[in-house]
């Protein structure tokens, strides 16, 4: 398949004095072959992920919920949301084959929620992979939580373990963790996870891509047994299984094929063969426009602040993400990029875990990603909620 940007390699040399590149010393094989980042989006019935003969009105939500869905905007409800809120509602585990992207917060939340309007002595933990998950579950919650007296905790790394441990022990109903950290505060008997009657995994694939397998499973032996368990993975690997089988009683299945990145994402490659550099070749696409909300991955921290200060130079409204920056540098890039107050972020993978921003309309893989898996993960950040992405990849081999 041809593309419309392949053209670059062709350009005449650049009339700058050569200088370094940046990129190219990490390049690294990523077994990748150039058309498994070529594919046109999928324009038909499947990729929409709403049903469109629904309405949230049908779930019965408590009335406080269904005015705060309103108030998101929220009218039809998306495919995991159809059948993931009538199950969870009927006390059912869940075990949840979608990625973010397909509605799955609102998913889980709504219900849970609704549940302990009824019943405030219920406590819910929610374990993600990432701070920024967690920072955005939680947004969530105090969106559609909005007019209860239901309280929730973010019990994350590179924050104030005193702090966390000050607001549980004022019991909120919701405590949102990363297992590192909540682990750490149970063995400092800050947590009563024997307390925990429901529990959500989400990004489980995530968690073990992470390492988390056995804080994991430490922490899921400790809950109340007679608990309401859900469970989110994009996809099911032995291991996830394993974790699967070991936290659901009877789960109700709930798969969302529709949700995959590739029905929305339009996927095409950027070669450049040296006859123009990356960074310029880059500066012509952003300068287009059409590049209204780009986010571009690098494989390094170094890349990311090199690409950012190249940019910067050239007057484009950019920043960077990755894991050197301090928690709250960057919840604040993030915030700002949400925003809009700079609309081109560079981003190495670990950083963007779970990014949502919405209407991002480019990603850009200015270095390749490790593997397919991440490249999967790179490109679900564009095309979200039902919406066309494009997604280029710079191929310099
Ligand atoms: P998630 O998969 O939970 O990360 O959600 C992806 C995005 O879709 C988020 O920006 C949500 O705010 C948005 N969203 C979730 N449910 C709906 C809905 N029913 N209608 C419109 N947008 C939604």
């Amino acid at each position: 398949m041809e593309n419309r940007y392949k053209s670059y390699g062709h350009s005449r040399p650049s009339r700058f004095s050569p200088r370094r590149s940046y990129g190219r010393n990490t390049r690294k094989s990523s077994g990748i072959s150039t058309n498994q980042y070529i594919a046109k989006a999928i324009e038909t019935e499947t990729s929409n992920i709403y049903v469109t003969d629904a309405l949230f009105n049908d779930f019965n939500l408590d009335p406080i919920l269904q005015k705060n869905v309103l108030s998101k905007r929220y009218t039809i409800p998306t495919k995991i949301q159809n059948e993931a809120i009538p199950a969870i509602l009927a006390g059912k585990d869940i075990l949840g084959i979608a990625s973010t992207g397909s509605g799955k917060t609102a998913a889980f939340l709504l219900p849970m929620i609704n549940k302990f309007i009824n019943d405030g002595t219920q406590t819910c933990l929610i374990v993600v992979p990432t701070r920024e998950l967690g920072s955005q579950i939680q947004d969530e919650f105090r969106e559609l939580a909005k007019g209860t007296n239901l309280k929730s905790v973010l019990i994350i790394g590179g924050k104030s373990i005193r702090d966390q441990m000050y607001i549980l022990d004022k019991r909120p109903h919701f405590i949102i963790a990363t297992p590192g950290r909540l682990k750490d505060i149970f063995d400092r008997r800050g947590v009563n996870l024997g307390e925990v009657n429901n529990v959500i995994l989400d990004e489980v694939d995530r968690m073990l891509d992470m390492g988390f397998i056995d804080d994991i499973r430490y922490i899921i032996d400790k809950l109340d047994p007679n608990r309401q368990s859900l469970f989110f993975s994009a996809t099911m690997s032995f291991k996830a299984e394993a974790i699967a089988n070991s936290l659901l009683k009877n789960p109700v299945k709930v798969e969302i094929e529709s949700q995959s990145p590739q029905h929305n994402v339009d996927q095409d490659v950027i070669r450049v063969d040296g006859s123009k550099r990356k960074e310029e070749v880059l500066l012509d696409l952003l300068s287009k426009e059409e590049f209204k909300r780009v986010l571009i991955f690098t494989r390094t921290k170094r890349n990311a602040d090199k690409l950012s200060d190249y940019l910067y130079d050239q007057k484009l409204n950019v920043d960077a993400l990755h894991g050197d920056k301090r928690q709250s540098q960057r919840t604040r890039i993030i915030d700002g990029f949400k925003r809009g107050d700079f609309n081109v972020l560079i981003a190495t993978d670990v950083a963007s875990r779970g990014l949502d921003v919405s209407n991002i309309t480019h990603v850009i893989n200015y270095d390749e990603p490790e593997c397919y898996e991440d490249y999967i993960h790179r490109i679900g950040r564009t095309g979200r909620a039902g919406k066309k992405g494009f997604a280029l990849t710079f191929i310099d081999r």
